[in-house]
């Protein structure tokens, strides 16, 4: 919910909002200050002021983005984060180009989106990286041309597939050590994003003169999402073939099954579960 009037949301940086009403609706409160939730009588908050997981929840007006009737609940339910995620960090915060070589370490719920878009974008090489075959493979039927196995030498393998280098490398994991690996994949001049997200005082380490090449190195938060605008731009991927939710699914589970799913996440082999009730 950007609030339209700090400074942030004056510079057109809305995804930056730093405003009153936004720091409000992410800890689960409307405008009043209240939460509309209780249990056992006393106040409930939803989480991250969505209510994932929760069967009922109250949102703001602006928090909330229609979609047309016809489209799968149960696959667009993926778009409030991991897709948004992956296709903004693509159009919003990297600005893939036509022609361009993308490597793209992590091919999970987010980095599958992350190849769907720069497939989108024009990409022509996009190189999968991920230690799970099963990945790889989800990653080539979305538009991947190449796949490393990461227990491999990526290095080695990239520089066969584009010598001096991916003009975007995007690291969609979260560990400090990858943020390096992905650095070290670009050419003079490209450009690194950062969308995992890496434990808080975490460190990454870099040759400082690679960047003197004029390598750039980009935060992404959750794909620079507005999402007035990006959803509706998701629906349009979607409809003209260039966006497959469908395949993200690995499996749909109850209410129930949520923490035995939520377990499974480090080793699971597909994208995603869909919790249906
Ligand atoms: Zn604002």
């Amino acid at each position: 919910v950007p609030c339209g009037v700090c400074r942030q949301c004056r510079r057109h940086m809305p995804e930056h909002c730093n405003g009153a009403e936004r720091r409000q609706a992410i800890s689960g409160l409307m405008a009043d200050g209240t939460s509309r939730l209780r249990y056992d009588g006393a106040p409930a908050y939803p989480f991250f002021g969505v209510g994932s997981l929760a069967e009922y929840s109250t949102v703001r007006q602006e928090q909330a983005v229609k979609i047309d009737d016809d489209l799968p609940l149960d696959e667009f339910c993926l778009t409030g984060c991991g897709v948004v995620t992956g296709v903004g960090a693509v159009l919003n915060t990297a600005d893939v180009q036509i022609g361009d070589t993308v490597a793209v370490i992590g091919c999970g719920g987010v980095g599958i989106n992350v190849i769907q878009a720069a497939k989108a974008a024009g990409a022509t090489k996009i190189v999968a990286i991920d230690a799970i075959t099963e990945k790889l493979e989800l990653a080539k039927s979305v538009g991947a041309t190449h796949g490393i196995d990461a227990r491999g030498d990526v290095a080695a393998e990239l520089a066969a597939i584009e010598p001096e280098g991916a003009d975007v490398a995007f690291e969609v994991v979260g560990r400090p050590e990858l943020m390096e690996a992905a650095l070290s994949y670009t050419r003079a001049g490209g450009t690194a994003v950062m969308v995992g997200i890496p434990p808080m005082g975490s460190k990454f380490t870099f040759d400082a003169f690679s960047v003197n090449a004029n390598r750039r190195i980009l935060g992404c938060r959750g794909g620079s999402v507005i999402a007035e605008r990006d959803i509706g731009r998701l629906v349009t991927m979607y409809r003209g073939g260039a966006l497959d939710l469908g395949i993200l699914v690995g499996q749909r589970i109850d209410l129930d099954s949520v923490f035995t799913a939520l377990d499974a996440l480090g080793s699971s082999t597909f994208a995603r579960s869909v919790v249906t009730f």
